[in-house]
């Protein structure tokens, strides 16, 4: 179902998805070689909770972290574990919070030390493209802007954009409609209106597009091995205009909207 948030509901996701932001800042600071994804789930427990907050993922159909660390050629929803991070991997962490009942959810993907360049482009072309796709929000745009600004971020470079998982809806549910496709053609689609709040979140390959679930029946990898990279933020639509609630405000690197 498509909800319609009241101000005071967009406060509350606005807590959500400042929470958000502070564990994805801490959690990339602490991202070194020798750290386990483990470790940095635990980081990520403790602030969500110090911040009056719940996690969104733990638990949801089972998950069995408080967020998803996917390295490397892990797309999306990659498990916390023993994995120890090492010199040139890329990690895509996605984290969700609640406070009072209202959900925020955002993902950035990031190098450890030195990475390849090839590697630095796709990371820099997949950000770029949730904030092409973050500009098209606004009352009266179509999802089809959306997607069709995401892709032809991807298209440019000639990166795999992924088509099975997609954005979202969000409110009192971290998934509600409508589905957000990372590709779309512009003047298509339904329309947003004002008290929406919607995910974008690009997850584009170095290869191709096509995914596997490993056995775990969460990790999602690219089918041919190729490295991936993901990032995502929650926007709403308020009487002012389009606020992003999971921007970092104090990460160097991010953008004014
Ligand atoms: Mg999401």
């Amino acid at each position: 179902m498509i909800t319609v948030k009241k101000p005071n509901e967009f406060e509350k996701m606005a807590i959500a998805g400042a929470t958000v932001a502070v564990v994805l800042r801490t959690v990339k600071e602490a991202a070194e070689p020798g750290v386990s994804t483990k470790e940095l789930d635990a980081i990520a427990a403790d602030i969500i909770r110090s911040r009056g907050c719940t996690p969104s993922f733990l638990g949801y159909h089972g998950f069995p972290g408080h967020i998803c660390t996917s390295p490397n050629s892990v797309i999306v929803h990659g498990i916390p574990d023993r994995y120890r991070l090492k010199e040139g991997d890329i990690l895509s962490v996605d984290a969700g919070a609640i406070y009072e009942g209202f959900h925020g959810d955002a993902a950035i993907t990031f190098g450890i030390g030195e990475i390849d360049p090839g590697v630095r482009q796709l990371l820099d072309t997949t950000e770029a493209s949730l904030w092409a796709g973050i500009e098209q929000v606004a009352d009266g745009a179509r999802l089809g802007d959306i997607g069709n600004a995401v892709q032809s971020e991807a298209d440019r470079r000639g990166f795999g954009v992924v088509r099975e998982y997609v954005g979202h809806g969000i409110g009192r549910q971290m998934h509600e409609e409508p589905q957000v496709p990372n590709f779309g053609k512009k003047g298509t689609g339904m329309k947003l209106r004002t008290g929406m709040a919607v995910c974008i979140e690009p997850m584009f390959n170095l290869g191709g597009a096509e995914t596997t679930v490993e056995a775990d029946g969460w990790t999602v990898v690219t089918a041919d091995g190729s490295i991936s990279a993901h990032f995502e933020h929650t926007i709403g639509i308020t009487n002012n205009g389009r606020v992003v609630f999971t921007k970092d405000d104090l990460s160097s690197g991010s953008k004014a909207d």
